[in-house]
């Protein structure tokens, strides 16, 4: 019998250890974070929920019929307001059957990782990456394969996707606009990503696939219009969260969509599929308040003027003070280069004045932390000066 020294299954473990830097930096954020006096870490609320959003719920919770409350897979109401979206707002066309209720992009994600992969699979995804893309990918046996984006341009870089491709490819993951560089990829780099795709697949003899992380889609600044992935690539999974579009990650719902585009074979083997994996991964549905208020939410999102607003804040004041940094297209993020070598001791340094940012040590980025501009114009305002005086300060390490 192989020797086990550990209550938890080996993967698991594995897997937890992977994560040991999000986990011990969440440890002292949960310290520190109420006695701060400017949080960006994470894209959370630091302001009152939209009325609509409550309103939404408070009018779902009173039941409608004695199946208000039953078990519910996908909302057909919640499907069709779903597909009247996709259609109207970017021309892109999804059949009512091919569309999958999930508990936000995390469940998405997770439910598409479980559907992909076999153990042995690999996933391409791109580096700095979503901190949970490499657990989702390994909780499933399968083994990340990391593609740094280019360094000047933060794009896709097309030859290093070709040259990753190999017989155990089964997926990649693209998030555009990227959390954290903030880059929406450009189309011309997103239909040389589908020709490698199409090649690749016909070359190893199977398809690879594209899950598209589009948690982002509807975060978009200077009146950019958004780009998807799906539309160079139709063998794709669209994922979506309402959590970034309403700013309320605690009320879980987005979804899984399949373009008609993909053949309808393969969407028919998904139906099942993942229909039965939501079961199996323990009634992965959103809630039913959630998914009848879906027609309601489609329609409302944050205030993006003002998103915007803090994020040309953030930058004109971090560049005035002498940070290098990227100006996001969009996302909630600003990626800023550490003064010091040393980013973790910046990071620290910062936290000791009461203002947390996200090292990038928990997202593949040893030389660069990351902003949230979800955080309130006071907390802008106050933190200012405290990253002025900062790069004042004798560099460290
Ligand atoms: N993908 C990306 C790129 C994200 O930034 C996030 C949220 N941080 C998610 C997925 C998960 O979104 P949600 O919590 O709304 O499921």
């Amino acid at each position: 019998m192989p020797q086990r020294n550990s209550l938890i299954s080996r993967l698991v473990d594995e897997v937890v250890g992977e994560h040991a830097r999000f986990l011990e930096f969440f440890e002292s954020y949960e310290q520190r974070a109420p006695d701060s006096i400017a949080d960006f870490v994470a894209g959370n609320p630091q302001e009152m929920p939209l009325p609509g959003f409550v309103a939404a719920l408070a009018k779902w919770t009173t039941p409608t019929s004695k199946d208000h409350f039953a078990y519910k897979q996908n909302d057909p109401e919640a499907r069709a307001a779903i597909q009247r979206s996709l259609a109207r707002k970017r021309g892109l066309r999804v059949d009512l059957d091919d569309i999958f209720m999930t508990t936000g992009a995390f469940g998405a994600l997770s439910i598409a990782m479980r559907v992909l992969c076999d153990p042995g699979d690999e996933v391409i995804y791109l580096s700095p990456p979503w901190f949970f893309y490499r657990g989702m990918i390994r909780t499933n046996g399968a083994t990340p394969v990391r593609v740094p984006v280019d360094e000047r341009t933060w794009d896709i870089p097309i030859e290093k996707i070709d040259a990753a491709i190999t017989a155990q490819t089964r997926a990649i993951i693209v998030n555009s606009p990227c959390n954290p560089t903030g880059r929406m990829y450009t189309r011309d780099n997103l239909d040389a990503l589908a020709r490698v795709l199409e090649k690749g697949s016909q070359r190893v003899g199977h398809r690879i696939y594209l899950v598209s992380d589009e948690a982002y889609s509807r975060i978009l600044f200077d009146g950019l219009r958004f780009i998807s992935p799906v539309d160079s690539y139709p063998h794709s999974l669209l994922i979506y969260t309402y959590g970034k579009q309403l700013l309320t990650p605690g009320e879980r719902i987005g979804y899984i969509a399949l373009p008609a585009a993909m053949p309808v074979g393969d969407r028919t083997a998904f139906r099942d599929a993942v229909t039965m994996t939501e079961i199996l991964l323990g009634w992965m549905w959103p809630n039913a308040v959630l998914q009848y208020s879906v027609p309601e939410l489609e329609e409302l999102s944050i205030d993006i003027a003002h998103l915007q607003r803090k994020r040309d804040r953030v930058v004109k004041g971090l560049r005035d003070a002498g940070y290098e940094l990227n100006v996001p297209d969009g996302t909630f993020y600003v990626l800023v280069r550490s003064p010091w070598a040393d980013m973790d001791a910046f990071v620290e340094h910062l936290a000791t004045q009461r203002v947390l940012v996200l090292p990038g040590s928990t997202f593949e980025m040893p030389k660069h932390f990351r902003i949230s501009v979800t955080a309130s114009d006071t907390m802008i305002e106050r933190a200012l000066p405290v990253f002025a005086a900062a790069i004042k300060e004798p560099v460290r390490a």
